[in-house]
């Protein structure tokens, strides 16, 4: 068996800044510590965390008035603030700065007046949380046929945003649908499908044509997880996504498969390691390392943490945007929770 690792593959930036929240907020606080929404959408990170007290709650009621609520790299909607504000609680917001620069997007749309169409998956947190921003001005599509539906007041002030974690290319599919709908129609400046969303796409379909198998290490709720397991069927390689090597079924494999392993954004370097040592233990598997694309970036701690852990800003400015996509990325220059937007279709 020959094993392609695809790399990069795994923990984001996001995701690693939203763990290291919760790590500091237990050390500063203690448990029971409340997060609203899982913090990252892996069962074995949930899993582990619950373990340690941490609760996970999908209503802000559920937490008792004045206790530490942190906010899931998902991000949540302008009410879900205003009702956990109404109960005194002390937030933390673990919102990924890339989530973050979307709903500033709908927020700076919505104030010019526009039609905001969000392409996005129905229901996940990070769609509910955008879509929040501006309900009554933005609506959702999932599909090239999705556009044909949406009904907007003045078809010359129609605005299109992302999720971060969709398909590139079904996300592409959709916006040329909405350009010929609405030829007006404008976009972010840059594509808000995140940069480790993107690479992790790349590095799959730059090694589809060599791999029988595919498997895609992470949780069926991750949503650029199944994106990964969609590119190789799409291809038409057989996938399957799993959150750890346990999960594999001897009926998938022979030892002579050469085997393309991945892994989501929020899935633990931990469970790759474990899966390629299953696959060399049991059929003799040897590995293959081709990255495609380097990542550095790093997302800085949220300003309560850093004010609770005595961090200081210069330390707080040594936060790096150095991936080569994110480098080009507007966010890169801007401070947390700040992103410049552009109201040109230039895509
Ligand atoms: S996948 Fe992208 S948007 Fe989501 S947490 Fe990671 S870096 Fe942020």
């Amino acid at each position: 068996m020959k094993i392609l690792l695809a790399s990069p593959h795994g923990f984001c930036a996001g995701v690693v800044m939203a763990i290291e929240c919760l790590e500091k907020a237990i050390e500063l606080y203690g448990t029971p510590i409340f997060v609203f929404h899982e913090i990252v959408h892996n069962k074995l990170v949930v899993e582990g965390f619950r373990r340690r007290g941490v609760v996970f709650v999908e209503n802000i009621d559920d937490v008792p008035e004045g206790n530490h609520l942190l906010y899931s790299a998902h991000g949540v909607s302008p009410e879900i603030r205003r009702q956990a504000h109404a109960r005194r609680l002390k937030t933390i917001d673990a919102t990924c700065p890339l989530v973050s620069k979307v709903h500033l997007e709908a927020v700076r749309f919505a104030a010019a007046e526009y039609t905001v169409i969000f392409i996005g998956h129905d229901g996940h947190d990070e769609a509910v949380g955008t879509l929040g921003e501006a309900p009554k001005q933005m609506c959702l599509v999932e599909t090239v046929d999705d556009v044909d539906r949406v009904e907007v007041d003045d078809p010359k002030k129609v605005a299109y945003l992302t999720q971060t974690t969709l398909s590139v290319d079904d996300a592409n599919r959709i916006i040329e649908q909405l350009k010929q709908r609405f030829p007006q129609i404008v976009g972010p400046h840059k594509q808000d499908i995140c940069y480790a969303t993107q690479n992790r796409q790349d590095a799959v379909k730059a090694l589809i044509p060599e791999a029988d198998i595919v498997l895609v290490l992470g949780s069926r709720n991750s949503s650029n997880s199944n994106r990964l397991a969609e590119i190789a069927e799409e291809a038409g390689k057989p996938a399957y996504l799993i959150d750890n090597a346990q999960e594999i079924d001897p009926d998938w494999l022979n030892s002579d498969a050469t085997v393309l392993v991945t892994a989501g954004a929020s899935a633990p370097e931990a469970v790759v390691v474990d899966c390629l040592e299953h696959l060399k233990k049991n059929y003799g598997a040897v590995v293959e390392r081709r990255p495609l694309r380097e990542e550095h970036a790093r997302f800085q701690l949220p300003v309560e943490l850093r004010r609770d852990t005595g961090i200081s800003s210069n330390e707080s400015s040594k936060t790096r945007f150095t991936d080569e996509r994110l480098a080009n990325n507007p966010i890169g220059s801007f401070g947390r929770n700040e992103a410049p937007i552009s109201t040109r279709s230039d895509r």
